[in-house]
């Protein structure tokens, strides 16, 4: 299949690959997303073909505005339009009772649906020119990590989707915030662009899923079946380094390889001279690291580093969902530099 190639102005051809069945790479303000019509369950099956995802690991369904949650949920609680309010168009998936109109192949058979209203005006373009629910992952290969620029998705997706929408780069850099409405107290599934303290000043009480912060036990059971899955992962194995940005550093730096790459601090580059380093922003700012983590990450996979080293920003605000991806890339693999 080749792949046509659309501009951000081109929202009727895009909307056209949707209602004909097609898959279509879009921008949003997280990630790029693997966009399917979500009533068409042939259309979803091609979504989970092309990425190579697990057909249990559910995907989620993007509207233009809250007025849509009735059309395709039930049971909606007061708090979900609160938040609607809040946050939406914005990253921030909610999860909620499904209707019997949203197919399986979008829910993975569960009761429940992810529901979100995306920020780009050019993803809210082709919504509302499409006419549809859009039902959508993240644009990348199952297991990679996820693609913030056309050209990151194009790596992994070209050939095998209908079309893709370059609208530039991903404001947001890390996957939308997910929050289960249908517990009590909300449940943090995944941390996101809107951040936890942000949830819990609307919310209250916000559970946050042992998932986020750790790896599952064979055992355990997730709650989003997403979170059992190894992730975001490139070719060499990634170490997190946590501790004081200085500190965090320099134990890199003592233990480094010489076939080693290190994710770090602008502020730290100097002290790794003659390894390949990908700066992910200077130390205070955890947008700009959100914003740059996934593509730093797929970097190394153009490299032969045997082993990839990553500072890694406090685990607050945004700093939680990027000390997340990053978590997860490394398989949990954290050492602390005292
Ligand atoms: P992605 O953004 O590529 O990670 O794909 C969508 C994410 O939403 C995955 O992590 C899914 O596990 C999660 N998700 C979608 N629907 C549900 C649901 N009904 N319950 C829990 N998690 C969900
Ligand atoms: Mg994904």
């Amino acid at each position: 299949m080749q792949t046509l190639r659309l501009n951000a102005g081109q929202v009727e051809e895009a909307a056209a690959v949707l209602r004909r069945g097609g898959l279509l790479g879009i921008p949003t303000e997280t990630v790029y997303g693997l966009g399917a019509n979500g009533l068409d369950e042939g259309a979803v099956g091609r979504i989970f073909a092309a990425k190579g995802r697990p057909q249990d690991n559910p995907l989620i369904l993007h509207i233009p505005s809250a007025d849509r949650l009735e059309r395709y949920c039930r049971d909606i609680p007061a708090a979900a339009y609160v938040l609607a309010g809040r946050f939406w168009p914005g990253p921030l998936t909610m999860i909620l009772r499904r209707k019997p109109l949203v197919p399986d192949a979008v829910t993975a058979g569960l009761d429940t649906v992810g529901m979100r209203c995306p920020a780009h005006p050019v993803c809210r373009a082709i919504l509302a020119a499409a006419d549809l629910p859009v039902a959508a992952p993240s644009g990348n290969t199952s297991g990679r990590p996820s693609p913030t620029t056309a050209a990151d998705m194009l790596e992994d997706m070209d050939g095998k989707i209908d079309a893709i929408v370059d609208g530039g780069p991903c404001a947001v850099g890390v996957e939308s915030t997910i929050i289960d409405l249908t517990e009590r107290p909300p449940r943090l599934l995944r941390p996101g662009g809107v951040t936890l303290e942000e949830l819990e000043a609307v919310l209250g009480e916000v559970a946050v899923d042992p998932a986020v912060t750790r790896l599952m036990g064979a055992g355990e059971k997730p709650r989003a079946p997403g979170m059992k899955y190894r992730h975001y992962a490139p070719k060499a194995p990634v170490t997190v380094v946590k501790g004081a940005p200085a500190q965090a550093a320099r134990y890199i730096r003592r233990h480094i390889g010489d076939a080693d790459g290190v994710i770090c601090f602008n502020e730290f580059v100097p002290l790794f001279e003659g390894h390949p380093v990908e700066p992910i922003g200077p130390a205070g700012d955890p947008a700009e690291h959100a914003r740059r983590v996934f593509d730093a990450l797929r970097y190394f996979d153009g490299t032969d580093v045997q082993r990839i080293w990553a500072q890694c920003p406090d685990p607050v605000g945004i700093g939680l969902a990027v000390s997340n991806r990053l978590n997860k890339a490394a398989g949990f693999h954290i050492v602390r530099a005292e």
